[in-house]
Parts: C-alpha cells; sequence; structure tokens
C-alpha cells in the first residue's frame, strides 16, 4: 500500500541553454507533473507510486531508471511497443522566456486506459493525486482518470487534483467539460488562480471558492506564483507569502509546491504547516534547475527554512 498514487505521463525533456534554433549544449532529463509529485514526495520519505504507460525505448528506460533511483514504487507502469515516451523540448525564447515544445501526440501515454491502471489503484493507497494535464491527452486518459478518481473515493482514499491548465493540449472549456464532474470525489483542489474559473462559476475568488466547497471539495489551495498562495476550507482561510530565492527555473514550482502540501496532510499538519512545506518546496524548485532535481529530502527539510544566504556546516 502506497502514501499516495499518481497517475499520468512521463517524459523525457532536452533542456537548451538558448534558443533551440541555434543549437549548441543541452541536458537531458525527464519531466511530467505527477512524477514531479512522486520524485518529490519518495523524497520525503513518503511511500509513492507513480502509474502510466511509457513506450519500450531509451526514453523510457531513462523515465523507469529516473523513478527506480528516487525510490518511487513503478511495479505498475505499462511499457508498449507500438508507440513512443513522450518527449518535451525546452528552451529559452527571445526576452529570456522559457518555452516548451511536445512532442507527445500519440505517445504511449495517450492511450493509458482504466483496465491499465486499475490494478495500481486496487493496490491501495492513501491518497490518490491526479492533474488536468492526462486527461487532456486522449479519451482514454479522460476516462481512466475520471474512473480512478471514483474508485479511489470508493475506497476511502483522499483524492487531490490539480487543475494544471495545458493550453497546447486542450481549449479551456474543454477541460471544464472534463473536470467539473469529478469534484464530488475531490477531496484537495489545487489550481492557479487564474484556472479557478475552470472548475467553478462566481465572480472572483471568493465565490468560486465558495462553490467547490459546494460541490463537495474539503480543501481549495490557490497558487499565485512569486506572489504566493491560498488555502480555503469550510471554516478558514489563509494567505501565505512565498519565499524570496532566486529565481533560476520557474517550471516545475507548482508540482513542487503540490507535493508540500500533500506531504504536510500525510504528516497531520494543520492548514498553516501544509502551506507552509507547500511554500518550502515551490522556493527549492524555482532556486534550481530542473523540474526536481533540487528538492529536498526529508533531512533536508529543516535547512530550507533557514534564512537566504546562510551556510550549511
Ligand atoms: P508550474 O506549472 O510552472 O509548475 P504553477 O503555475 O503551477 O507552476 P506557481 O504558482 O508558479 O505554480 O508556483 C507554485 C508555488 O511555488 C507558489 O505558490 C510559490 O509558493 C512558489 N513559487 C513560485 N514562483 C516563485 C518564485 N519566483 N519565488 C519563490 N517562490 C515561488
Amino acid at each position: 500500500r502506497a502514501d499516495v498514487l499518481t497517475i499520468g505521463e512521463a517524459m523525457v525533456t532536452v533542456r537548451c541553454a538558448g534558443p533551440l534554433r541555434l543549437g549548441g549544449d543541452s541536458r537531458v532529463s525527464t519531466a511530467g507533473a505527477e512524477a514531479n509529485v512522486a520524485i518529490a514526495l519518495s523524497r520525503l520519505g513518503h511511500t509513492a507510486r507513480w502509474a502510466g504507460a511509457l513506450g519500450s525505448d531509451e526514453p523510457g528506460e531513462l523515465v523507469l531508471r529516473t523513478l527506480r533511483a528516487e525510490g518511487v514504487l513503478t511495479d505498475h507502469v505499462v511499457r508498449r511497443t507500438d508507440a513512443p515516451t513522450g518527449l518535451l523540448l525546452r528552451d529559452t525564447a527571445a526576452g529570456g522566456r522559457a518555452r516548451v515544445h511536445y512532442y507527445r501526440r500519440d505517445s504511449a501515454a495517450s492511450t493509458l486506459s482504466w483496465e491499465e491502471v486499475r490494478p495500481a489503484v486496487e493496490a491501495g493507497q492513501a491518497g490518490l493525486h491526479l492533474t488536468g494535464i492526462t486527461p487532456a491527452l486522449g479519451p482514454a486518459p479522460l476516462e481512466a482518470v475520471a474512473a480512478a478518481t471514483r474508485q479511489a473515493h470508493r475506497s476511502g482514499a483522499w483524492v487531490s487534483l490539480d487543475v494544471n491548465h495545458r493550453s497546447l493540449l486542450w481549449s479551456r472549456e474543454a477541460a471544464a467539460r472534463a473536470l467539473r464532474p469529478l469534484l464530488p470525489y475531490v477531496t484537495v483542489l489545487i489550481a492557479s488562480d487564474d484556472e479557478l474559473d475552470l472548475v467553478a462559476d462566481g465572480d472572483g475568488e471568493r465565490d468560486r471558492v465558495a462553490a467547490l466547497l459546494d460541490a463537495g471539495v474539503e480543501e481549495v489551495v490557490v497558487k499565485r506564483g512569486a506572489a504566493g498562495a491560498s488555502y480555503h476550507d469550510a471554516r478558514t482561510s489563509i494567505d501565505a507569502p512565498a519565499r524570496t530565492v532566486p529565481v533560476v527555473d520557474v517550471v516545475g514550482a507548482g508540482d513542487a509546491f503540490t507535493a508540500g502540501y500533500l506531504s504536510g496532510r500525510l504528516d497531520g499538519l494543520d492548514a498553516y504547516g501544509r502551506l507552509e512545506r507547500a511554500t518550502l518546496l515551490g522556493a527549492a524548485s524555482v532556486a534550481c534547475a530542473g523540474d526536481w532535481e533540487g528538492l529536498p529530502t526529508r533531512a533536508e527539510l529543516p535547512a530550507l527554512a533557514l534564512p537566504e544566504g546562510e551556510t550549511l556546516r
């Protein structure tokens, strides 16, 4: 039995130092929102299982090797011979902005089915973590996410959903249609402030949070990048500023933040403690290159809370 099961697509990333069109040095690693969360949780000492489909190819081997090296359970990963592992190229556009190019259409994960992920869900978990990316990959993953959500809820597990809208994969309308029916089974809903209207109607954050709580969600966590985050439940609302850190790579901050929140939840921390751990992990991700490479182990967690610039001896 795992503390947390995550289901999604994991890919190989190639990160270019400058604009891709100029070629030059690059770095190969892995990415995928749900896999990032699984790695972050595993580093913090929780038992995390990742389920998904990979190609029987070198990128698939790298993903598996990385997850295993990080202690993530991969016993229900599906391998395909007729479809490749997805690929994500990352470069810097004019003006210094990070840019991503997906090569994930018809990838192994795009046909991930409920029958394929069912054994992982039935293996048991305290919580199931999903994102709005997986249902955008195709009709089969959409059905797999919906069925996994219902099944986990039925079995007494909590369910967390990070809206994570990816406009390159689907429209806001399609995302809203797919995600709203899941809300009655969702315990923790995590969204950026500009994603709340995908899952709830209303004018402004207050109304939308109230609509989510009415729909059955118990905890709503709103991310605002460098402006911090907020937490809402039926009784309280809390704001947490972001930590001031040197910004090296903002991609992956959301996944790290989510993992920090879920880790705090598994440890039985109150809402302040959960937001604090989430904020620490989000900042740790921003301060390092890579989605997950710079994330802390459990032993490193206290040092993260020290003021910036202090030397660890
Ligand atoms: P992504 O999808 O790129 O992973 P996101 O949009 O889901 O990111 P953000 O809102 O950017 O998530 O970041 C999540 C959390 O990480 C924030 O609430 C904050 O606590 C922390 N964070 C993000 N950006 C910064 C920053 N520049 N400095 C410090 N902390 C940050």
